[in-house]
């Protein structure tokens, strides 16, 4: 493999703050492994994309058959894999049609374009979407302007129909009602994670959800990260009742095929009708058929309660631990979406990390993302607080 060296510099744009000096060889489970052998358990599962651990061997066996079987043909012809997988989410989800395109972006792009066809639909010519600050719904032109700061910054114009309100505040929205007659969606993370795991009020979808019900407004809900038992239900939105008018998935749905999946119910499906929108890869054979064996996995080894059960003794036992330490801000989560905040910037832990065989990611600069695989047992949660709390430990310097 041709590696960067100082005669021959990376011919890969960098795009990304920094990278780890580390390249992993293979995985099983919850472990990863380096070119000497060394594991590390991966308490990040490549940003909750490998949900159900390395070279699981249902996924493995499922895409491996189909692949020598099909691949790939289009969206011209029937893909049986591709609707089973659509009534499947539709069953686990309450809605009631799906799209499928190829990552958490392009998911929120339908949701985009869907609410514009619904702003035809009510003769409202220039369409606008309340967004949250601190948002993250992907780096395409079209949503990234519903994003952070950080993420946006230098890529303006962006599409003018963005309304920018703070997260988790329900008066915000309505104040935005007020003053925008032109509102026909609202656009939310039902936990922010790229932003440091911020976990609103109880009530705050529910009441984003009356406020969308009062004004005729869709409702897009981003569970791209949170979705797929994450968070300890199917959907995060589960854990209050609440159905959006759509719904955006990701990231795990194909246990690290790239996939991505916009669901509308109600008022929002049907918007899209022949020669509105399409992809070439999205839904194919292969990604469709590793969907199925991971929702299928999911529901069989009971994963999204072991999500739930998991998180809760995870949380625990950091606050036990960790959370005794005066550095230590505050250590939240839901399920096994998991934020563990600094009182300073922390991107340093990371290497140390490396060190202890701990993987995870840091966001926002102070905050330890905690993403591990939904199949941990209590044994492996232990292990994972034992080895956050050497490197906190190493990074603090206590001895
Ligand atoms: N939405 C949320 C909530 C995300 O966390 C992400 C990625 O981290 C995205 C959308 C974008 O997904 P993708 O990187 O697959 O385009």
């Amino acid at each position: 493999m041709t590696q960067a060296t100082a005669t021959t510099p990376s011919a890969i744009m960098p795009t990304y703050f920094f990278q780890l000096p580390i390249a992993f060889e293979k995985g099983e489970g919850i472990w990863l492994y380096d070119a000497e052998g060394k594991k590390y358990l991966d308490g990040l599962c490549g940003i909750s994309v490998t949900n159900l651990g390395h070279s699981h061997p249902v996924i493995t066996k499922a895409i491996c058959d189909q692949a020598a079987k099909l691949i790939h043909t289009s969206n011209t012809f029937q893909i049986p894999a591709q609707q089973i997988l659509a009534q499947k989410l539709v069953k686990l989800s309450g809605m009631e049609q799906v799209y499928f395109c190829n990552s958490g972006a392009e998911a929120n792009e339908a949701a985009i374009k869907i609410s514009r066809m619904f702003a035809r639909k009510k003769n409202i010519s220039n369409p606008a979407i309340v967004v949250m600050e601190n948002g993250f719904h992907g780096r395409t032109m079209g949503v990234v302007g519903a994003c952070n700061k950080r993420t946006r910054g230098g890529f303006e114009p962006f599409l003018p129909d963005f309304v920018r309100v703070p997260y988790d505040d329900l008066e915000a929205i309505k104040s935005a009602a007020h003053q925008y007659e032109n509102i026909v969606a609202v656009m939310v993370e039902p936990i922010q994670g790229e932003s440091g795991v911020h976990i609103p009020n109880e009530n705050y979808l529910k009441g984003i959800r009356e406020i969308c019900d009062q004004h005729d407004w869709l409702m897009i809900l981003d569970e791209v990260q949170t979705g797929l038992g994450r968070t300890g239900k199917w959907f995060d939105c589960q854990h209050f009742n609440v159905l959006p008018d759509i719904m955006t998935l990701a990231k795990s749905l194909a246990g690290g095929l790239p996939i991505g999946a916009c669901l509308a119910r109600g008022k929002a499906s049907n918007m899209f009708q022949p020669g509105k929108h399409g992809t070439t890869f999205g839904g194919n054979p292969l990604v469709c058929t590793a969907g199925l064996a991971v929702l299928n996995t999911l529901e069989k080894d009971n994963l999204v309660k072991n999500a739930e059960t998991m998180g809760n003794y995870v949380v625990k036992k950091l606050k036990e631990t960790l959370g005794k330490k005066s550095e230590i801000k505050d250590i939240r989560g839901r399920g096994l979406m998991i934020g563990i905040e600094f009182d300073r910037p922390c991107r340093d832990l990371m290497a140390i990390g490396l060190k202890h065989g701990m993987l995870f990611i840091i966001s926002a600069d102070k905050v330890i993302r905690l993403l591990p695989p939904l199949i941990i047992t209590q044994a492996d949660a232990d292990e994972i607080v034992k080895r956050l709390n050497l490197v906190a430990d190493e990074f603090l310097n206590v001895r």
